[in-house]
């Protein structure tokens, strides 16, 4: 069996200033050919799917293009158009192929498509056709068209936050597997769900949301459901067809697909207030709560910067905030700011400067802060880290500034914003002798674990605000909830 490979991940914040380009891409590793064959078998959707085929069946795999961008600004009409171009150039070379493998993200704008994964899953179509099977894996926080679910044969999207990436390749290729070798005839039934909801209640591991993905794994444990997927769309989208959604896949049985994805998309409805609630509180009391805390590790979870839901990386507000308590003890702070690094570098380690960092990308929400550091170290580039389905990451030359207590860590590019103790552990620092760390994600501190005693979410301004009234939206199919005064379903 010859099966065609692609994946192309980047999920856009409409309110994000930061374009995504090809740059993007290559800071988490753009792999053609054969090279994501050596590159990916280990890590993330394509590695969980190619171990899975490897063990089902006598196949040759026909890699293709991966991409992964992270999360910031829609994709430049020349970033879409080249996987564009990789994607159609490439099927066709690879032709013939008794099936596609296409691990997207789900929730990618581009200038010329706001639904770009719709406009690659019709290139795929055009240049294979419509009977060779396409399987698909998605990020849960995807925006499910119904371009994408007439382009796919079967879907399957993460069941976990943090997220399954490799897991849910396993599922992908089982999906194949099905297809291919034990003769499922795949069909889906999905549900629009007039939900866009902050990611304060995203973790899977308690509350709402575990409710409504457990009932999607009690579905699937049923005779015939090939796979039920919850999809909580990122909050920060601001398309024509944004929204939650569910998608049920039956091994041939269209009115259980429909019944069960009724089931599913009611259920996320009927509990639509507690995924609501907010648990983040001030700047000025979550650190005065950080400071006193006891014993371990204290996250201050910067939601309105969070890196991995497209904002810029380089929010102030918490950073201003120590300072002002003037905290006593050891505090992480990342920061992405190219002006500071080239500073702080020519100013040499030891010395000390007096600059503005920060704050500068973002438009709405930016303020630059003053300070005055000693320059601790100098270091950055490349280095390996398996995070998120990816297993290095360049974020450019970095410096470590100390002003008191607090370690401020300035990367030059776009980056994970701290959310991983290796740009630390690069400079010699010991996660266990820190008190806090901010961290640019709302839930994503799982690299952490091991030292954590308490996470504390802080309400702060920036391009993943958790008041998502504050945003400003255009484009969103209306009415929508919580932004619109309470409506039945039914009659949206
Ligand atoms: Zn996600």
């Amino acid at each position: 069996m010859r099966i065609a490979i692609a994946s192309y991940g980047q999920e856009t914040s409409s309110f994000s200033p930061v374009p995504t380009t090809l740059e993007t891409f290559e800071l988490y590793g753009l792999f053609e050919g054969d090279e994501i064959l050596h590159k990916c078998r280990e890590v993330g959707s394509i590695g969980g799917f190619l171990q899975t085929m490897d063990a089902g069946l006598d196949w040759t795999p026909l890699p293709i293009i991966h991409g992964w961008a992270g999360a910031s600004g829609a994709l430049t009409a020349e970033t879409l158009d080249f996987f564009a171009d990789k994607i159609r150039t490439g099927l066709e070379q690879a032709l013939p192929v008794d099936a596609v493998y296409f691990a997207l993200h789900g929730a990618a704008v581009a200038e010329q498509a706001h639904d770009s994964e719709t406009y690659l899953l019709d290139i795929v179509r055009a240049v294979i056709g419509d009977d060779v099977p396409l399987v698909a894996s998605l990020d849960h926080h995807a925006n499910l068209t119904q371009g994408m679910v007439d382009g796919i044969d079967a879907l399957v999207a993460h069941r976990t936050q943090p997220h399954d990436q490799f897991e849910t390749g396993v599922l992908a290729g089982q999906l194949l597997l099905g297809i291919l070798r034990d003769g499922t005839k795949p069909t889906t039934a999905w549900r629009k769900i007039p939900l866009i909801t902050h990611q304060e209640q995203f973790l899977t591991s308690g509350g709402s949301m575990k409710a409504w993905f457990d009932l999607a794994r009690d579905m699937e444990a049923g005779p015939g459901v090939l796979s039920a997927s919850t999809l909580p769309m990122q909050p920060w989208l601001d398309v024509p067809e944004g929204g939650w959604a569910v998608a049920v896949v039956t091994d041939g049985d269209q009115s259980m697909a429909e019944s069960l994805a009724d089931e599913l998309a009611d259920k996320a409805w009927s509990m639509r207030e507690s995924f609501c609630r907010l648990d983040s509180i001030t700047p000025e009391a979550a650190v005065r709560q950080g400071v006193a805390a006891e014993g371990g590790l204290v996250v201050l979870s910067d939601t309105g910067d969070s890196v991995w839901g497209g904002a810029t990386g380089d929010s102030t507000t918490i950073l201003a905030e120590l300072i002002r308590q003037q905290v006593p003890a050891m505090t992480l702070v990342p920061m992405e700011d190219a002006e500071t690094v080239e500073a702080a570098i020519a100013v040499g380690v030891g010395g000390t400067l007096t600059t503005m960092v920060g704050g500068r990308q973002d438009p709405i929400f930016g303020r630059p802060l003053q300070v005055t550091a000693k320059v601790a170290a100098i270091g950055g580039g490349r280095f390996d880290v398996q995070l998120l389905g990816f297993e290095s990451f360049d974020p450019g030359r970095a410096v470590l500034l100390e002003i008191g207590a607090i370690r401020l860590l300035v990367n030059e590019k776009r980056g994970i914003g701290g959310n991983h103790p290796a740009v630390y552990e690069q400079f010699g620092i010991d996660i266990a002798d820190a008190h806090m760390v901010v961290l640019k994600t709302a839930s994503n501190w799982q690299y952490y674990q091991q030292w954590i005693s308490e996470v504390i979410r802080v309400d702060t301004p920036g391009g993943t605000t958790s008041h998502l009234e504050e945003l400003p939206w255009q484009h969103l199919p209306r009415p929508i909830y919580p932004l619109d005064a309470d409506f039945s379903k039914e009659s949206s």
